[in-house]
């Protein structure tokens, strides 16, 4: 490997702003007052945040060293499995800023926004070709989102055809939000055991389903990085009870242009617009989880509908069976303008090709890496593999110390001890956009990394060494958040 990657120059030491603080220092010089002083209303006064007092070069230093101490894909790879960390082109961005956009309200009259209506209308359209299926919807705002809404569908047809059920099957390696959303729907999860080969068995589907069975949740590519290759006779045994099937697809990257949904027995899924359509997953801002039916869900999808009437886009509320509405208005539309101006740029050659490129780079680390990390399931995969410590276990080094050491090779670490199926689950995610250049660093990286393991296991205990701060008490940073300065 090249020079490491991992931090060593000059990243510069940055105290709170509070701490940086001192009364009376100022941001901007007016000039000297010519007019007496008019003082403030006596309940106005004192009643102020308590800001520190800083310099305009103070706040702007802050701020830059700040961002600096950041990592995102703009930085480097973030091989963060089930996270579809790619590079979005920053076009989209662009186009989902123009102010017509960007300025609209979201209160402003159907007769002003036809635009942005429009659009809506088209992503629709696309979303239900890319997946194969009937109609979609853009209202809800994550992927755990869309598949509550997917529940409330599943719940919705149940009821409208009179037989109510109370359980939905779910299998081990679904993603942990799946068993969350179908308790939030009042359903019961019925877990399944995944087979020998990671994936879900017609039989172990067989066993469970029954008549109080709702439906199956199943996660396509599952959170092995795993085609679910029984995914046609698992939908024929579940329709053959009167159940329907639901379709995690966060991992659409992996299939898209490739699987059409609809056609292999799915009636209803959701898609991650912020994994696979040019806004980043884990970014911390708005996300968007369209979900898509089939025909004989349509009528229970979310309102309003976008509607075209007599030439001109309206919002159609007049849906008795509706499951009602998601949230307050339209849903997340910069993340819909960022996912249209994607799926325009691209093509459909374009999609699939992407996903080629996904499958190829995730099958290129896992052959490569294969004899340095042990592969638990060693077949082809999608857009993401697993590996696990096994191989360094022996030297007492974990999941976690590699994870931590990758940083000092200038690398984000992969997911880590996901899916729960893997004992010590090392889960990576290159996506289409790395070149071989960054998978070969990557690998060499890994390489290293099992090296010390193998002659200097200390140094993965205390990594990592080069950043910022050493191992963090995670627990405590997540329970017990000091947010104020
Ligand atoms: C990311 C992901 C989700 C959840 O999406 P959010 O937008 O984070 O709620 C659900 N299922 C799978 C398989 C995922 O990878």
């Amino acid at each position: 490997m090249n020079d490491s990657l991992g931090t060593t120059g000059l990243i510069l030491n940055e105290p709170l702003l509070w701490e940086k603080g001192k009364a009376g220092r100022c941001g901007f010089s007016l000039p000297k007052r010519d007019v007496d002083p008019c003082p403030l209303e006596p309940e106005l006064v004192g009643h102020g945040p308590d800001f520190p007092d800083l310099s305009e070069v103070d706040v702007v230093r802050h701020y830059t060293r700040l961002s600096q101490w950041n990592f995102g894909v703009d930085t480097g790879m973030y091989p963060l499995g089930s996270c579809t960390m790619k590079y979005n082109p920053k076009t989209n961005e662009r186009q989902a800023s123009l102010p017509g956009f960007s300025g609209a309200h979201p209160l402003i009259p159907e007769s002003l926004c036809q635009g942005i209506l429009q659009m809506m209308a088209e992503l629709e359209a696309y979303l239900a070709e890319i997946t194969g299926m009937d109609a979609a919807t853009l209202q809800p705002a994550a992927g755990a989102h869309g598949e509550l809404t997917g529940m409330l569908l599943i719940h919705a047809w149940h009821r409208k055809r009179g037989g109510q059920r109370t359980r939905i099957i779910v299998p081990d390696t679904a993603h942990g939000t799946n068993p969350a959303s179908v308790t939030l729907c009042g359903y019961r999860p019925v877990p399944v055991v995944s087979n020998d080969r990671g994936i879900l068995s017609a039989e172990a589907v067989a066993a469970v389903m029954d008549e109080d069975t709702a439906g199956i949740m199943i996660t396509n590519p599952n959170t092995l990085g795993l085609f679910e290759e029984g995914i046609l006779e698992i939908a024929r045994i579940v329709h053959a009870k009167g159940g329907l099937v639901y379709c995690d697809g966060a991992n659409m990257n992996a299939v898209m242009g490739v699987v059409k949904m609809g056609k292999i027995g799915v009636d209803v899924m959701h898609l991650n617009l912020h994994k696979t359509f040019s806004t980043p997953h884990g970014g911390g801002g708005p996300g968007s989880g369209p979900v898509c039916v089939k025909k004989d869900l349509e009528p229970f999808l979310p309102v309003p509908r976008i509607v075209k009437r007599e030439g001109r886009f309206a919002l159609d509320h007049d849906r008795p069976d509706s499951i009602g509405r998601l949230q307050a208005f339209y849903g997340n539309v910069g993340v819909m303008l960022k996912a249209y101006s994607y799926i325009r740029a691209m093509g459909p050659e374009g999609l699939k090709k992407a996903s080629q490129m996904a499958v190829l780079n995730a099958n290129y680390l896992k052959e490569m890496l294969k004899t340095t990390l042990h592969l638990p399931y060693d077949r082809p995969c999608m857009h993401e593999c697993v590996f696990t410590d096994k191989f360094q276990a022996p030297h007492h080094v974990t999941t976690l110390d590699m994870a931590k050491r990758l940083m000092d090779y200038g690398f984000h670490p992969p997911t880590v001890y996901f899916p729960l199926v893997v004992a010590g689950a090392i889960m990576m995610e290159p996506t289409e956009t790395e070149s071989k250049e960054d998978l070969d660093n990557y690998i060499a990286a890994f390489e290293a990394i099992a090296e010390e393991a193998k002659t200097e296991p200390g140094l993965l205990r205390h990594a990592p060494r080069k950043c910022k701060v050493r191992r963090l008490d995670e627990t405590a940073a997540a329970r017990k958040p000091c947010l104020a300065g």
